[in-house]
């Protein structure tokens, strides 16, 4: 299956992919792009983890995905993962305001385009 990412890997499937849930790294199966290193995580996978999060009360907290920065002409890039994106609704035209957080933070707040 084709990456839609970056339209030139394929997707592959694996079991390591990290989700760190409030400090619980927990290792979950999904897919992920040989060429942009996207991952996709099963939706049984993403049910599987609600219900954990439900059962330790932090539902609806945010999780942690890892990604890692890349470089492009003019400055540093950072892909959204694909699931905040559909849990957002991000169309990926909205304006947002970042902020840094202490040393090691980055606040990104979405300002418009998100009814
Ligand atoms: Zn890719």
């Amino acid at each position: 299956m084709k990456c839609p990412v970056c339209e030139k890997g394929t997707r592959s499937k694996v079991d390591d992919i990290l989700y760190e849930l409030e400090g619980n790294n927990l290792i979950i199966s999904g897919e992920r792009c040989n060429h942009c290193g996207e991952e996709y995580i099963d939706e049984q996978e993403l049910q599987r983890i609600a219900a954990i999060g439900r059962k330790l009360g932090i539902w609806g907290k945010p999780f942690k995905l890892h990604r890692k920065l890349s470089k492009s002409g003019r400055g540093t890039v950072l892909r959204i993962p694909t699931d905040i994106e559909k849990n957002l609704k991000l169309k990926g035209n909205e304006e947002v305001a970042i902020s840094k957080v202490g040393d090691k933070k980055i606040l990104i707040e979405i300002e418009n385009g998100h009814a």
